[in-house]
């Protein structure tokens, strides 16, 4: 069967690299991907599509007998791709623009947690700048103030005081016609829980915890994620049961229920509080540095898996096989990100890095016109290795990092460090 792959991210050149081992290619079939980058180029033929264009991919699948559509990225699932894919009969990994308010609009979660007891922070939305203001007294410090719609991972700001909370307050509604959300702050740790379900069916998916701040010891601006381990072994196998049964199947049973059934990876971000997991978030794709991870773990054939989330058999497999290894993934990022990121800036040693027996994933690659690879984003290489503790993970991954050649990028250098205290403790 012939795949298709769309984004161009780490966390596609992962997908790519376990697809391309699937047996659903076995039969001659080939893989294809776009944009894709240089380290999706290694196992998948790069095509030219335009996501927004649906009438296009609808097209190049029927030219190309596309039996499987993978998507990557969450800004064309919000846009309805998977729905013009579906009604052209085309199997699509992903869910509809409906489910995909998951991710696209934090009121909707919220409401739908509200209508389903589904535990997450109390909360208010407002759409005025007043709303906001008289509603600030319901709440106590620190303020939790999110933006309503996708927004990158800069929609969301955590006020210390009431007098900052009114700045935010007043910042987010320079815009018009702005929504917000004010949440109760809960106090935890977070991690991120992975299911697939065909919107009856789930399979949990593995879990994971990443790094967003740029900085050592977690400070400085937030990013779209600076490194990686799976598993989060804080989830231990009782809370992972609790957050599946009291989070994640209540909303695929209340989605379906009020007719969005949700077909796809459903990404919990979850807050270990001491009630208990509560959801912070839902992504509606993998998460990009967590993809990374669990993949190098799992020992499942990830197109069999997405084939039947696709086609509403996920209830004929088991649950997914992982690796019991830890696996853990540091991101290089080019000098100016999270701001404006250099461009160009060269690369060498990847070859040496994956002697090391790391897998070294490309994020914002690309070649120049002398053929020779430099940086063309923010997040550039995603640098994955495995060990049998997150220390040794961790040792193994930088070990790779190091014979990377890379002098416009950085990367931080306590990537897992939550865990490696706690092993070390
Ligand atoms: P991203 O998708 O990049 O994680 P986002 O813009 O979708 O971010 P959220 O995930 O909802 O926004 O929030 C971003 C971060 O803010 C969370 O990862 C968490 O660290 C913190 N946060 C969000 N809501 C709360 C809350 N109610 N209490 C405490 N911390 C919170």
């Amino acid at each position: 069967m012939n795949i298709l792959l769309l984004g161009g991210g780490g966390r596609e050149h992962a997908l790519a690299w376990k697809l391309a081992q699937s047996r659903l290619l076995d039969d001659g079939g080939r893989l294809f991907a776009a944009p894709g980058n240089p380290g999706v180029a290694r196992h998948a033929t790069l095509v030219t599509l335009d996501m927004a264009d649906h009438a296009g991919v609808v097209a190049f699948c029927a030219a190309e007998a596309i039996g499987l559509v993978v998507v990557g990225p969450e800004a064309p699932l919000v846009d309805g791709l998977a729905d013009s894919l579906r009604d052209a009969g085309v199997a699509v990994f992903g869910p509809s623009k409906a489910a995909a308010q998951l991710e696209g609009s934090k009121g909707f979660t919220k409401d739908l947690c509200a209508r389903h007891d589904i535990p997450t922070a109390g909360y208010v939305r407002v759409e005025s700048a007043g709303a906001a203001l008289a509603a600030l007294d319901r709440f106590t410090a620190p303020f939790v103030l999110k933006a309503d719609g996708l927004a990158a991972g800069k929609g969301v700001v955590i006020a210390e005081t009431r007098a900052d909370a009114e700045a935010a307050i007043a910042d987010m509604f320079a815009d018009a016609g702005a929504a917000l959300v004010i949440e109760e702050f809960m106090a935890g740790e977070e991690v991120s829980l992975f299911a697939i379900t065909d919107g009856t069916h789930i399979l949990p998916f593995g879990s994971a915890q990443d790094h967003k701040r740029v900085g050592d010891g977690d400070i400085g601006p937030n990013t779209g994620g600076m490194g990686a381990y799976s598993p989060a072994r804080v989830l231990t196998p009782e809370l992972q049961a609790e957050a599946l049964e009291a989070i994640v199947r209540p909303t695929v049973v209340a989605m379906a229920a009020e007719g969005m059934p949700y077909s796809g990876v459903l990404y919990a971000g979850l807050m270990l509080t001491e009630h208990g997991p509560k959801l912070v978030e839902y992504n509606c794709r993998f998460g990009d540095p967590e993809c990374q991870v669990l993949m190098l773990r799992l020992q499942s054939d990830l197109g069999e898996y997405l084939l039947a989330c696709a086609q509403g058999r996920l209830g004929d497999l088991p649950p997914p096989g992982f690796a019991p290894d830890p696996a853990l993934t540091v991101v290089l990022a080019a000098s100016g990100y999270p701001g404006v990121p250099s461009k160009g800036g060269t690369i060498g040693g990847l070859d040496a890095a994956e002697a090391t027996g790391a897998q070294v994933f490309h994020a914002g690659t690309a070649l120049d016109d002398a053929g020779a690879l430099v940086a063309a984003g923010g997040r550039v290489l995603n640098v994955t290795a495995s060990g049998a503790d997150v220390r040794a993970a961790q040792v193994a991954a930088y070990r790779a990092v190091d014979a990377i050649a890379f002098p416009d990028g950085f990367c931080r250098r306590d990537i897992g460090w939550r865990e490696v205290a706690r092993e070390e403790a």
